[in-house]
């Protein structure tokens, strides 16, 4: 049965559906929303809409963009030849807040989790390998400290070592299971820092 209009209910559900948001966070946004001034309400749907329509992944290190290349790849200050592998973009704007990186990266876009079914081909890792034919001077895996994190960067180790390439893992300290992007960036800068070679 509809307590609401059949719209709101509509409404609740497609907000339901987001990450971490649940029954009642939906019915609170919902009614947020539709208390909100009609131009606010078309702004955050054109927001959603602008986004989805225009932002690609960048074909270089796959992190999002609305251009070809992200802004860090087609750098010329940045150093091209080291490349720090992440898990998600919100990891990459972690460590770019700390602004000490001066590398690239590149955004794999999960971990390997045979738990949850996710394999080496879920995730950007053939394109990693498609980029070390490059002049690259050292690999950086900066995955979370967490068991798929890990797994991925033994992965990840084992794929690069015999190219050659200097791999490194950033040092823990990070807190286990620890999601980069809520770590603070002295935190983060550490770990870089101590980076251990693989
Ligand atoms: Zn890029």
């Amino acid at each position: 049965m509809d307590y609401y209009s059949r719209q709101i209910t509509k409404l609740i559900e497609e907000l339901s559906k987001l990450p971490g948001v649940g029954a009642k966070s939906a019915q609170r946004l919902a009614f947020h929303i539709i208390n909100l001034p009609k131009e606010q309400v078309e702004q955050l749907a054109k927001a959603i809409t602008d986004a989805k329509n225009h932002v690609r992944y960048c074909k270089e290190c796959f992190t999002l963009t609305d251009q070809e290349l992200c802004p860090i790849c087609s750098s010329k200050t940045r150093d091209h030849s080291t490349i720090m592998v992440v898990e998600n973009p919100r990891d990459l704007a972690a460590y770019e807040k700390t602004g000490k990186f001066d590398g690239v990266y590149h955004v794999l876009h999960g971990a390997i989790s045979p738990m949850l079914g996710i394999g080496p081909n879920d995730i950007r890792l053939k394109e990693l390998m498609q980029r070390l034919q490059a002049e690259i001077r050292e690999v950086i895996i900066a995955t979370n400290s967490s068991l798929e994190g890990e797994t991925t960067a033994m992965y990840i180790s084992k794929l690069v070592k015999p190219t050659g390439i200097k791999v490194s893992r950033i040092a823990s300290g990070v807190p286990v299971g620890g999601d980069l992007e809520y770590i603070d960036e002295i935190t983060l800068l550490r770990a870089l820092e101590g980076r251990v070679e693989l």
